[in-house]
């Protein structure tokens, strides 16, 4: 394709391939990182009309968190901030298949978080009266309607839950291929297995060094996920994230029997069945520590295995077929860091998101390229910035809903 551009059409199953163009010289931004939150952000840059934009990747598409998680997406969450966000992320990828050319099966079969105990029913009737004031439906359920709902639930020591009827899942890896290949369309430059080894900070930019050449950006965006503190150290930016180990499995097809997400407060069990009948789904299994490896366990298929055939008898004699895992990016608050640190300006990082930053990516990406363009800040730059963990000013509301 001409001018360096990367996507070649005619990629297998609709999955974009990549060229080998050569770095350009410069670049008004680069963008390290083509997971969700990267390809978001330079292709709503370039929706903008900025299409001087590179994008690198050291691996593959969805080759981090982007490709490796349960598409869950949803809006009962703790703070208005996260629930407004995720109001205006659903419309967005209840658009994105329209806007972007590619299906990516989302579907709003809501989500039924169950509680066993009341300590837990009074967090759910917190959250729901939040999120009621912001326009969610989410209501509350005794168990019995939670049971109409999946009828396939054990409803053994099952309180009450919450359902949201317009939450949903969808799948991640299309998601990403219609951010890459509209981005690339609008002009945006693609590098997949380009690792990034090294930054120098200059006066007239950033020289982004890499085994394939280098780049020299005016402006440097930080999508690298939970190896954010890794590329940030380049130019001694201290990044306070840390990745923690998260398993997943799916089973084989099976008849579509489970409308919501089910997701138990508990012991953070979570499942969904996906368009093509597997059961995907995980648990949390505590005590790995921070790590990044993705090796998978017996100790979590154990677990989960357990846990699901409590809460689901029907799912005993279903095979696992597929077990994966992927990091979790966290921070101290839980909370995402995001804009760039006085000291580097035009240095702009986007990570933190734990185990939600898929579902923010459409809302989050929109709203940088829409600051970094010139309209003003969203609230969420101002609460997010890496320089509240110096000063310890906080991030403001502390969101304890992360789970599934
Ligand atoms: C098992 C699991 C289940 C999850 N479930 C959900 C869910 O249901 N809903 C939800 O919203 N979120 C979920 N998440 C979280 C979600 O997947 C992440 O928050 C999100 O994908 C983060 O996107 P990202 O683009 O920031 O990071 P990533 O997708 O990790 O992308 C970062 C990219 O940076 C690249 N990179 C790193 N270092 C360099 C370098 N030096 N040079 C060049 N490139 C580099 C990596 O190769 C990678 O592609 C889950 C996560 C996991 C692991």
């Amino acid at each position: 394709m001409e001018g360096g551009n990367v996507i070649d059409e005619h990629g297998p199953a609709g999955a974009p391939t990549l060229a080998r163009a050569p770095l350009p010289p410069r670049a008004e931004y680069v963008v390290i990182g083509a997971g969700v939150m990267g390809l978001s952000i330079a292709y709503h840059l370039a929706r903008r009309g900025v299409t001087d934009v590179v994008v690198i990747d050291r691996g593959y598409l969805a080759e981090g968190a982007s490709g490796r998680n349960g598409g869950g997406i949803r809006q009962q969450w703790s703070t208005e901030l996260n629930i407004r966000l995720m109001q205006q992320s659903v419309e967005l990828c209840r658009r994105f298949a329209v806007e972007l050319g590619v299906n990516v099966w989302f579907r709003q079969g809501g989500y039924l978080f169950l509680a066993r105990t009341a300590a837990e029913v009074q967090r759910l009737e917190r959250n729901i009266a939040l999120q009621n004031r912001c326009g969610v439906a989410t209501r509350m359920l005794d168990a019995g309607a939670a049971g109409d709902i999946v009828p396939e639930l054990s409803l053994d020591g099952v309180v009450a839950a919450a359902y949201n009827p317009t939450d949903g899942i969808l799948f991640p890896w299309p998601f990403l291929w219609g951010y890459a290949r509209q981005a690339a369309a609008l002009g945006v430059q693609l590098h997949t297995h380009t690792p990034v080894v090294r930054i120098d900070a200059g006066t007239t930019g950033y020289r982004v060094h890499t085994p394939r050449g280098e780049v020299v950006a005016r402006r440097l965006i930080c999508a690298a996920g939970a190896w954010t503190p890794e590329v940030a150290r380049m130019i001694d930016v201290e990044v306070p994230t840390w990745p923690i180990r998260h398993e997943i499995c799916s089973s084989e097809p099976l008849k579509p029997f489970l409308k919501p997400m089910v997701s138990e407060l508990s012991s953070g069990l979570y499942c969904s069945q996906s368009m093509r009948g597997e059961i995907v789904g995980g648990v949390t299994v505590p005590g790995h520590g921070s790590t990044y490896s993705m090796a998978s366990t017996l100790e979590f298929v154990a677990t989960y295995a357990r846990r699901l055939v409590r809460l689901m008898p029907r799912l005993g004699d279903v095979k696992i077929l597929r077990q994966w895992a992927g990091p979790y990016d966290c921070s101290p608050d839980g909370n995402p860091i995001l804009g760039a640190p006085p000291e580097h300006p035009d240095f702009y990082v986007a990570c933190g998101f734990v185990g939600h930053g898929f579902m923010m990516a459409p809302v989050i990406g929109k709203l940088y390229a829409d600051w970094l363009t010139g309209d003003a800040p969203h609230e969420i730059f101002q609460r997010s910035t890496l320089a509240r963990f110096r000063d310890g000013a906080g991030a403001g509301d502390k969101e304890d809903f992360n789970i599934g």
